[in-house]
């Protein structure tokens, strides 16, 4: 990586942040109550090193394989990283999930709920959960459905290597701000009906291109990638 490339990368991560306390500002909310995380799927692991040190700590991976290097490569740098993974979770894979990482964004349904709890090491504080909901209700997506969402959350609960902090979602692609607007406020309802747990505190909601629209519906942590990272390939 030259330093040409890291340079552009800091950059970046600067304008993003500016980007989300502009947003915060227009609402009346304070910024200090909306989280980065950066995206860092397909991302190298000197990429990610250059944005650590930067100052970035929340991270977001997709996919296993992707990930575990670069957690285990940076793990002794220094940096105190904090590893959410956000990608689809098949069962085989829920070991090294509830091993390597400290945010589990997307919890779709009860047998990987179990399986999380059950093999998250006990010398680790609880992982920490947010449960994926299919806001727009596409066959194609997962997520569990608004209407099974409470039945889920309430399962979820007594978990004691769980700690269910709040929603995801990846709501329809549209470039229709009114549309945005509507599924974030979806999802923020959704949140505010969840059964009370006293952890909840998280609506995992706004990426690159919809990030102000998220942040103005109630974000608490948004999740961008190719605005910090560039294009992936
Ligand atoms: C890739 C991804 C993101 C980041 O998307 P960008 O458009 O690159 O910001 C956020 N959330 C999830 C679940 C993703 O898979």
């Amino acid at each position: 990586m030259t330093q040409q490339m890291m340079t552009t990368l800091a950059q970046r991560l600067k304008t993003v942040q500016t980007q989300i306390t502009d947003s915060a500002k227009a609402c009346q909310r304070n910024p200090a109550d909306i989280l980065l995380l950066a995206v860092s799927k397909t991302q190298t692991i000197e990429a990610v090193k250059t944005v650590a040190e930067a100052g970035q700590v929340r991270f977001g991976e997709n996919y296993l394989q992707d990930a575990l290097p670069k957690i285990h490569s940076l793990s002794d740098a220094g940096f105190n990283l904090e590893w959410h993974y956000i990608g689809p979770i098949q069962s085989n894979k829920t070991r090294a999930i509830a091993e390597n990482f400290q945010w589990v964004h997307s919890v779709d349904r009860l047998k990987i709920a179990q399986r999380l709890n059950k093999q998250r090491p006990l010398h680790l504080p609880p992982l920490k959960i947010c449960i994926q909901v299919n806001i727009g209700n596409e066959p194609q997506k997962a997520g569990v459905s608004a209407e099974e969402l409470n039945a889920l959350a309430t399962a979820i609960n007594p978990l004691p290597q769980l700690e269910l902090h709040g929603l995801m979602a990846i709501p329809p692609a549209s470039s229709n701000t009114q549309q945005q607007h509507a599924a974030f406020a979806a999802l923020r309802q959704l949140f505010e009906n969840l059964p009370q747990t006293g952890t909840l505190d998280t609506l995992s909601m706004g990426m690159s291109h919809d990030l102000d629209v998220a942040i103005a519906e109630g974000a608490t942590m948004v999740r961008v990638g190719t605005a910090i990272f560039g294009t992936r390939n």
